[in-house]
């Protein structure tokens, strides 16, 4: 299966995109999750991209398209994917089609999870994320065994820094700027559903899984 999720800042996307990639057994890729390593590890493409995402800016599409080529390239892609936080405009939709076409690998399902601005700001302003392995909680509703540690890896949660407040709402402005057109974009191609997200993480993965192709919900 080969799938896109869409949806504002903190819609719900990597949560879903990390429970649906256990279920179907395929890679889940997140574009931010890329760059926000990038720049851990102090490579060109991280310096490239650390200001933009700072200010909540996107980072310019030639940078995103390598970061995307090179990952879609390794091997644990072969059987599908699950992108989050890719494509963001139009001309990444476009030059996805393009590099997908060349591969014979289309695009199955393109997946909006729409939630309410204010859910969105309440979940954004208690989120933490591990930087080591990306796993995604909240202060509130999804807490971590051990108050401040991952679950999974064990190294220290932290609050992302795009995540306050001034810099959420230009996230969102800036989300509901490019959204109209992508989805038409996939509307257009019968690949787009669109999901209410406003229910627990379970509920919505779900309401995603009864959404899907019927090969997707026969694996795991
Ligand atoms: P995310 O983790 O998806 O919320 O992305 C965090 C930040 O990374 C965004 O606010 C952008 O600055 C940058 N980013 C991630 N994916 C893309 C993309 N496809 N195009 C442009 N910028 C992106």
């Amino acid at each position: 299966m080969r799938l896109i999720l869409v949806g504002a800042p903190g819609a719900g996307k990597g949560t879903q995109a990390r429970m649906l990639g256990e279920q179907l057994q395929i890679p889940h890729i997140s574009t931010g999750d890329l760059l926000r390593s990038a720049i851990q590890r102090g490579t060109l493409v991280g310096l490239q991209a650390k200001a933009y995402m700072e200010a909540g800016e996107l980072v310019p599409d030639p940078i995103m398209i390598r970061v995307l080529e090179e990952r879609l390239r390794e091997p644990d892609c072969a059987n599908g994917f699950i992108l989050d936080g890719f494509p963001r405009t139009l001309s990444q939709a476009s030059y996805l089609n393009t590099l997908l076409e060349r591969l014979q690998t289309p695009i199955e399902a393109v997946v909006s999870i729409e939630v309410e601005r204010d859910v969105i700001i309440e979940r954004l302003s208690h989120r933490l994320i591990c930087p080591s392995c990306h796993r995604n909680y909240n202060e509130k509703t999804d807490q971590p065994r051990v108050q401040g540690v991952c679950n999974v890896c064990g190294s220290g949660l932290t609050h992302r820094l795009d995540d306050d407040a001034v810099t959420v709402m230009h996230r969102l402005d800036v989300y509901l700027r490019e959204i109209a057109p992508l989805k038409e974009f996939y509307r257009v191609d019968g690949l787009l559903r669109s999901i209410d997200g406003n229910a627990s993480p379970q509920v919505v993965e779900e309401r995603i899984l009864a959404s899907l192709p019927g090969t997707a919900r026969t694996k795991g």
